[in-house]
């Protein structure tokens, strides 16, 4: 034990060096596999002496290796602290100027997400980009995100006894989202949907958007009859959400909302909860009038809600028991 701490005190040593003192805790932590990338396209990573290595422009930690993709490509996969890991990704999420128990409450979710992701069926466990969660690497690491990945550390979301299933967006606009009806799937108590009044200073807790009439004919036209007249909202489900968007030219169709926002874009259509939309005008200056609530699809954390619920004077359990009702954070 003597040898194997002094060992690691001289690698913690040489990191704290290298990073200005943020690097206090030992390797004996639970591992992750990240994929930096899964094209290295003839490029190697240039490792360096401190614990990390250059790859594309940007400094990661780790120990990278080399592995063979199922499409014959090479990629990159590094294997590290998963605390390491998240010091690059609390930040991409979560500003560093927000209160400390909401950057608290990011890194507990950022864990149990990173942690639920560990499988042995293939060569990495989470993607470092959005396809999992954005892994800046060490240029992104700030001192506070840095201090709530220690504060936390270890703690994970947990519920009956095992790891919850966790999920985020920036702001919910009011109510978070139903797991079963924002994606369908089987309901998970803890995922059913809050009344949410901590985010309504949020920037995109409502908005509204004007397209031109010409991009929506474009999107759906060939199934309206080549023109849009009339627009309108379906049903909504439990929390308010509408299932479909009913638009109306010489036919009428019913567009799912997910198809809806991914043909005219996730900037524009910030999220599945739309409140009302018309068409406005005729002719060459027609366009499609947008309003909705939130930002993301709404589903668990609302971050900006989890901002103003820690400047309200939040502990990070009260406000992962808010948004994940009858979880709890545990070691695990
Ligand atoms: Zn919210």
């Amino acid at each position: 034990m003597i040898a194997r701490a002094s060992f690691l005190g001289g690698i913690a040593a040489a990191a704290t060096a290298a990073t200005g003192g943020l690097d206090v805790w030992d390797s004996s932590g639970p591992q992750i596999r990240v994929l930096v990338t899964g094209d290295l396209r003839g490029s190697l990573p240039q490792v360096l002496a401190d614990g990390t290595f250059v790859l594309g422009g940007r400094r990661w930690r780790g120990a990278p290796s080399t592995v063979g993709m199922p499409d014959g490509r090479m990629a990159l996969v590094t294997t590290l602290d998963v605390d390491r890991y998240l010091q690059g990704v609390v930040p991409l999420e979560a500003p560093p100027s927000w209160p400390q128990q909401a950057l608290a409450v990011q890194a507990i979710v950022a864990r149990t997400y990173a942690l639920g992701r560990r499988t042995l069926s293939r060569a990495f466990d989470v993607r470092a980009d959005e396809g999992d969660q954005r892994w800046g690497g060490v240029d992104a690491e700030t001192a506070p995100t840095s201090a709530a990945v220690q504060l936390t550390r270890g703690q994970t979301l947990t519920y009956d006894g095992g790891p919850a299933a966790v999920f985020y967006s920036s702001c919910c606009g009011g109510h978070t989202a139903d797991i079963a009806s924002a994606w369908g799937g089987a309901p998970l108590p803890y995922l059913r949907g809050v009344a949410d009044p901590h985010c309504v200073p949020a920037p995109d807790y409502r908005w509204r958007r004007e397209l031109p009439l010409s991009q929506v004919i474009a999107a759906f036209g060939a199934r309206t009859g080549g023109t849009i007249a009339g627009a309108s909202l379906a049903d909504a489900d439990d929390t308010g959400r509408p299932r479909a968007v009913i638009l109306t030219g010489s036919e009428t169709v019913s567009v799912p909302i997910a198809a809806f926002r991914r043909a005219l874009g996730y900037d524009a259509i910030r999220s599945p909860w739309l409140r009302a939309l018309h068409v406005d005008g005729t002719d060459a200056g027609a366009r499609l009038v947008v309003e909705g609530s939130g930002r993301g699809h709404g589903v668990g954390l609302c971050q900006w809600g989890a901002r103003y619920f820690a400047a309200a004077g939040a502990p990070a359990a009260e406000i992962l028991a808010f948004y994940f009702p009858g979880t709890a954070v545990g070691s695990g």
